[in-house]
């Protein structure tokens, strides 16, 4: 039998069935039922299509097939790392920011990262999703709170609701006269591309608000024929895309990576908007990097691709304290190195290029 003729028909949900694909070894079964236990698994048969059994640094492995390092949680790591529950003041609601809340409808997704920073909230073993009576509470709270400009739905990924189902909510959320933004985070434009229908489409469009699509991709074999196909579907009915990404060891923390992933979004006409530095969810430390290669990755994106490719580096601040740039540097202020102080300083200031040549702004005349 070829590898291809092993290649699932359906979502793989249990180690067993893992193995049984080749996608992980016999001996690894036990700890990988106990991390299935906690977390839930899903790899689509569009992902497990693109894994490569015999590659044991695949980047598309990595992101979906459990590993044993799950079960072991790092120094800091927390399950709520970037303090939803905190600012949660209805089920369903997060309200961090003044003028935008997020909005989790469903606590289910097509596939299951394995760096999930919302991995013990999500799942089909995590409860269910927001039952009517929560829902209706959700919805009020957007209804009084006027400052509500944009609303998130993220998750669970809305995307796996059914369009029916897509468009109440959407028509929910459009009838509040100050709520001028709907903006959806998915991965199923990527995992499970078959998902996007025409009526699915259709129940992104809503009169009384502007609908924008986020995609989480983070390598770029993600964006296959089928899911440029449903990302140009939702951008051609007029439903503008942005990316976000998280970087991860093993999947993307090389500059090459960065790049074909960056360039494969605008080709697909999706603005790179989000590249996330690793959250600290539990067991996932083996596949965060560091701030500092981060910040050499970002450099290295600069000199690599134009402005229209590059994302913002970012790091949700633990706690809740929300999103914050960290990416490079650029400008200093000239006096900021005693030893090369100049007469005058004090206007001056010091740019680096692309290359990492630092040159004095403005320049002596
Ligand atoms: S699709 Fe999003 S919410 Fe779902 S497991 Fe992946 S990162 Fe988490």
């Amino acid at each position: 039998m070829s590898k291809t003729d092993l290649r699932p028909a359906v979502t793989l949900r249990q180690p067993a069935e893992l193995l049984a694909h080749g996608f992980v070894p016999a001996d690894a079964l036990a700890d990988l039922e106990k991390v299935a236990a906690r977390y839930a698994v899903a790899v689509t048969p569009d992902m497990a299509a693109l894994i490569d059994p015999g590659d044991p640094d695949d980047p598309i492995a990595r992101q979906f097939i459990p590993r044993a390092e799950e079960l072991v949680s790092g120094p800091g790591e927390n399950a709520d790392p970037i303090g939803d529950q905190t600012h949660s003041p209805v089920p369903g609601i997060v309200h961090r920011y003044p003028d935008r809340v997020l909005f989790k409808v469903v606590h289910v997704c097509a596939v299951y990262c394995r760096f999930c920073f919302r991995r013990e909230m999500v799942g089909p073993a995590k409860g269910t999703g927001l039952a009517q009576a929560a829902y209706e509470r959700a919805i009020d709270y957007i209804r009084m709170h006027p400052e509500i400009w944009e609303v998130i739905l993220t998750g669970g990924d809305p995307l796996m609701l059914s369009p029916r189902r897509l468009t109440e909510v959407m028509a929910d959320i459009a009838g509040i006269d100050h709520a001028k933004i709907i903006r959806l985070h998915t991965r199923v434009p990527v995992a499970d591309p078959s998902r996007i229908t025409g009526d699915l489409i259709a129940a992104l469009k809503v009169r009384g608000a502007t609908t924008w699509v986020a995609l989480h991709a983070n390598h770029a074999r993600e964006l296959t024929e089928k899911a440029r196909a449903a990302c140009a579907g939702i951008i051609d009915a007029g439903v503008p895309m942005v990316s976000q990404s998280v970087l991860l060891r093993g999947v993307n923390d090389n500059a090459a990576a960065l790049e074909a992933l960056m360039r494969a979004f605008v080709e697909c006409r999706i603005k790179p908007y989000y590249l996330h530095h690793g959250d600290l969810a539990p067991g996932t430390a083996h596949l965060r990097t560091t701030l500092e290669h981060g910040q050499q990755l970002m450099r290295a994106l600069r000199g690599r691709v134009s402005g229209l490719c590059q994302p913002d580096y970012v790091l949700d601040i633990p706690g809740g304290h929300g999103k914050s740039p960290v990416g490079p540097g650029y400008l200093s202020p000239a006096n900021s190195f005693p030893r090369q102080r100049e007469p005058d300083a004090e206007t001056r200031y010091r740019i680096a290029d692309y290359c990492g040549d630092v040159h004095l702004y403005p320049p002596k005349s």
